[in-house]
């Protein structure tokens, strides 16, 4: 996918602040964070969101959900606690079309979300 931002991002190309490599998942640092810990957790293979994936692939949700237990400790919000979003198509506002888990904490979240403000 060479439009896509995200593959360019795990590939390199596009530079980005690395929290964690695992072999199936990259995990870096929101560009505009909505809280103080904003990281988004992509797996290196390009998926487009939620609709692409299911119990066929429970491997690798398996991999991106451990990816994002790791990210939260490495963060330190595992026990203070944290959101994890990921927005599929217009409704949800998604903007890279690359499947992408935010994990997002370090502060009181509100919820459900109001508006834009996804990270609440
Ligand atoms: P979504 O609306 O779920 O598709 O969110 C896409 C997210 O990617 C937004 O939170 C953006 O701030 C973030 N983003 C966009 N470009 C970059 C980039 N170059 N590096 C890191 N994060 C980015
Ligand atoms: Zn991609």
């Amino acid at each position: 996918m060479e439009d896509c931002l995200f593959c360019k991002i795990v590939a390199g190309s596009v530079p980005s602040t690395a929290v964690l490599e695992t072999e199936h998942a990259y995990a870096f640092r929101d560009i505009n964070p909505a809280a103080p810990v904003h990281v988004l957790v992509v797996p290196r293979e390009h998926l487009g969101s939620v609709e692409d994936v299911g119990s066929d692939r429970a491997g690798l949700l398996g991999d991106l959900f451990d990816a994002i237990k790791a990210v939260a400790a490495k963060e330190g919000i595992a026990e203070s606690g944290y959101r994890v979003v990921t927005n599929v198509g217009a409704d949800a506002g998604q903007l890279v079309h690359h499947l992408h888990f935010h994990v997002i904490g370090g502060r009181s979240l509100r919820w459900p979300p109001k508006g834009s403000e996804a990270g609440g």
